[in-house]
């Protein structure tokens, strides 16, 4: 193979290529990835850095892990894609069968999406439908929390928080939902009563409540009390109004429970799942409901979920997902949380002392520092990348979600880059 050519890369990057909430032509350059193995991306002009973002919370296992190479290939012998609509296979029957299974009790029937922002449109569609199902048309807003994320696509930015720019640019556009204020760290009742009041009221028009649970992420990396979803929980049952908890960035362990909704023991009558499913490998997303929603849309004058797109059920992302979720539950995934989250610990306490920062917060394998200012973003990334680590900091938050097999000196590592980074941004 020719030697690549970094320079030509980036300017054909620049001229075409969009990224990321990126404007055309690109601005910022972007560092070029030329393998990944284990907690390390090997990045031209850089060497080895040690990632701290598992490549926005997927990469659970690390990159080129054995198993899920295997997986990915065998498969590919067998067969990489095929259509899901009157045919069916058995990578995706067995993926079905291990999310119900590890799914909070009740989560019976499975969507195979292709991303995360397309479960949560079948997850909203899923609630839209089911009250049309039942003669209910007028329930047909949702209800969230600010300072959430819920995807890019035209239902989950209605649902987005409200502040994050998107609903300025979309106004007249997007759907007009309910917000509640973001929840309090801890259990506060009279947040709790005014959330119980906010979902009473709206419940006539309401045909669900979507939150994060535990972990509002891209919003902003707040972190709640898991009580405040049995407060959801419970109104929502008296008030004929569907929960749907999005797990795309909480679930498969990251926060220390397999889903975030098990901190609380609630099932939500919807489950958006996606991100580390397939362990980071391929695109794919799922979402789950219970019978009772399915039963609600069996019942209506269009008996059917509305809604297949053609990479549906991919058998090669079906594949990995198989084997990545074999790989977490076969081992003690819970002490390597355990162990990521102590680790985060003890080498984020010292970014308490860097002058502006506000908070530093971990939960399972997920550290934060949140600073009393906005950051340069740029300068803050440099400043992790010159410690050997990948960082993607943002607003006013340094921020690492590292896989679960990093060790103890590369966490060592990545506190020392939080922490350079929340001193340089
Ligand atoms: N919901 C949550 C909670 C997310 O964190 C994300 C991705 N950041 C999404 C939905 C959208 O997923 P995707 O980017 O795969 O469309």
């Amino acid at each position: 193979m020719p030697e690549l050519d970094i320079d030509a890369l980036l300017d054909l990057d620049r001229r075409h290529v969009w990224h990321p909430y990126g404007p055309m032509p690109g601005r910022q350059q972007p560092l070029v990835v030329e393998s990944a193995a284990g907690v390390q991306l090997r990045v031209a002009g850089h060497g080895e850095l040690v990632d701290g973002m598992s490549s926005w919370w997927s990469a659970i296992h690390g990159y080129n892990h054995p198993v899920l190479n295997d997986a990915a290939r065998g498969q590919l012998d067998r067969m990489s894609h095929v259509m899901f609509g009157g045919l069916t296979h058995e990578p995706a029957v067995r993926l079905a069968e291990r999310l119900v299974d590890m799914s909070p009790e009740g989560l019976e029937h499975v969507f195979l999406a292709d991303s995360g922002s397309v479960s949560v449109e079948v997850a909203l569609k899923m609630c839209l439908q089911y009250w049309r199902s039942l003669g209910r048309p007028e329930k047909r807003r949702m209800l969230t929390w600010r300072g959430g994320y819920h995807g890019d696509t035209w239902q989950p930015m209605s649902v987005c928080d409200p502040e994050g720019g998107m609903h300025g640019l979309w106004s007249g556009v997007l759907a007009e939902q309910v917000f509640a204020d973001a929840p309090p760290t801890e259990y506060e009742e009279s947040y709790a009563e005014r959330l119980r009041d906010t979902v009473e009221r709206h419940a006539h028009e309401l045909a669900a409540v979507i939150v994060e649970p535990v972990v509002q992420g891209a919003g902003g990396m707040r972190f709640h009390s898991p009580a405040y979803l049995r407060v959801l929980r419970e109104v929502c049952d008296a008030h004929d109004v569907l929960l749907v908890f999005d797990e795309i960035a909480t679930g498969f362990g990251r926060t220390g429970a397999l889903f975030a909704a098990e901190h609380a023991a609630v099932t939500p009558d919807v489950m958006c799942v996606g991100k580390a499913l397939t362990g980071g490998y391929l695109t794919m997303a799922a979402t789950l409901c219970t019978p009772r929603v399915a039963d609600g849309i069996s019942r209506g004058e269009v008996p059917v979920l509305a809604h297949g797109p053609t990479f549906m059920g991919n058998p090669l992302a079906a594949a990995v997902a198989n084997a990545s979720i074999d790989l977490l539950l076969g081992q003690d995934w819970r002490a390597e949380v355990k162990r990521i989250e102590s680790g985060l610990h003890d080498a984020l306490s010292p970014a308490s002392e860097i002058d502006g920062v506000q908070d530093v917060r971990v939960l399972g394998a997920i550290g934060v520092v949140q600073l009393d200012h906005d950051i340069d973003m740029a300068a803050a990334t440099r400043a992790a990348v010159a410690e050997g680590v990948w960082l993607r900091p943002f607003r006013d938050l340094v921020y690492t979600m590292p896989p679960y097999i990093t060790g103890d000196e590369d966490l060592a590592r990545i506190g020392r880059a939080v922490c350079a980074a929340a001193r340089e941004g």
